[in-house]
């Protein structure tokens, strides 16, 4: 079985409230999808979330990526499930001059490898979270019947922090994770007004999205400290990771690397350098399902923790390729992600994903990613489309 049909789609997706933190704010996201058609008709959507403060990539570069990078030679045929996984692997974007951490075409990447994934599950009847049973069975396979989400707190302060910290608490979820370092903001109010109102049970953790510095990062982090937070995530910007070596002995908090975090080579930079306890994985950012997996199987392997985190914006598409991540791989320390409904207003599956209460959601059954496309809503979103092969 080949492959026939590559397009891929610019859509324009509105969120339902605008989204802050301290390095951005926004109230509509541009993703990239992608469609594959293999020659018996069989289809598979992927998705890629391009971030210019993450990755380096834009919606425009990672559709100029995808026109040079000679995918139409790259499908080859594939026989056997595994040996899709064996082709997405290989799958080669174009050079980028100047990407010297391996990262700025990793969303790109990423929503080719899902599309072939999802397309060749579906004709070989594999749920995508087979690729973590044949690719990693005996070091990270452990599949599960339902996953917890964390809840999370972004902008929200005063009165509203008070409300969404409630919610939290109303709604029963086990983890939440709060935005800090937002300029004109009291984190220690924000974090003691939480804390108070979701019990000292719940496990609160922090990301300051590169807010902080040299200077600052330590008194920072300590006067949160009292609030039992079991992490920070990307405390100071990436240019200043080498830093968090000494930082992490000094505040005894666990050091999370998001933005610093894109791929493997940050993933050996991270380790030799000494610089984190934990990596914040993302499909998205780190190119795919297959690659976020190695960098687990690298955590793991170096006594590091991980986390699964998402992308603002993501529609159904990511959110169930995360469900099928989370679902298939062990002591995932933190889980992010479905948060569909109540983030964007066009999810663009038949399917809802988002999670219940609790921040439960099941495993999705069914092969590839396990949802349908409704092509209508993919319609009202494409604002461009580009043929890639066909
Ligand atoms: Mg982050």
């Amino acid at each position: 079985m080949r492959v026939k049909e590559i397009t891929a789609w610019q859509v324009l997706i509105p969120l339902k409230k605008p989204i802050q933190h301290a390095s951005h704010t926004r109230t509509e996201t541009d993703n990239l999808v992608v469609r594959v058609v293999l020659d018996d008709g069989t289809e598979g959507f992927g998705e890629g979330v391009p971030r210019e403060y993450v990755t380096g990539e834009t919606i425009d570069s990672a559709l100029a990526l995808l026109k040079r990078s000679q995918l139409p030679e790259q499908m080859e045929e594939c026989t056997s499930f595994k040996s899709t996984l064996a082709l997405a692997e290989r799958l080669r974007l174009a050079d980028i001059p100047g990407d010297e951490r391996g990262c700025q075409g990793n969303s790109a990447r990423c929503a080719v490898e899902l599309a072939l994934l999802d397309a060749f599950g579906k004709h070989h009847r594999h749920p995508l979270s087979d690729v973590t049973k044949l690719l990693a069975h005996d070091d990270l396979f452990e599949p599960k019947a339902h996953v917890r989400y964390s809840g999370a707190i972004t902008s929200s302060e005063g009165r509203k922090i008070r409300i969404a910290a409630w919610k939290m608490w109303v709604y029963n979820f086990k983890q939440l994770k709060v935005k800090v370092g937002i300029s004109g903001q009291d984190d220690v109010d924000r974090l003691g007004a939480v804390r108070w109102r979701v019990g000292k049970r719940m496990d609160i953790r922090i990301d300051a999205n590169e807010a902080w510095t040299p200077a600052n990062v330590r008194a920072k982090i300590l006067e949160l400290k009292p609030f039992g937070i079991t992490a920070v995530e990307q405390p100071l910007p990436h240019a200043d990771a080498a830093v968090l070596r000494e930082v992490r002995k000094d505040v005894g908090v666990p050091i999370m690397h998001d933005e610093s975090l894109c791929s493997m080579i940050d993933a050996e930079r991270a380790v030799g350098g000494e610089t984190c306890d934990l990596f914040n994985l993302r499909l998205s950012k780190c190119g795919g399902f297959i690659a976020t997996l190695r960098l687990a199987q690298f955590a793991q392997r170096h006594g590091l923790r991980y986390q699964l985190g998402c992308q603002v914006g993501e529609t159904a598409i990511l959110s169930a390729a995360g469900r099928h991540f989370a679902a298939s791989v062990k002591d995932i320390r933190y889980l992010e992600g479905s948060y569909d409904n109540h983030l964007v207003k066009e999810a663009l599956a038949t399917t809802n994903l988002t999670f219940g209460w609790g921040g439960w959601a099941p495993a999705l059954e069914g092969p590839g990613l396990g949802i349908t496309i409704d092509p209508k809503a993919l319609a009202r979103v494409a604002i461009r489309k580009e043929v890639l092969l066909g």
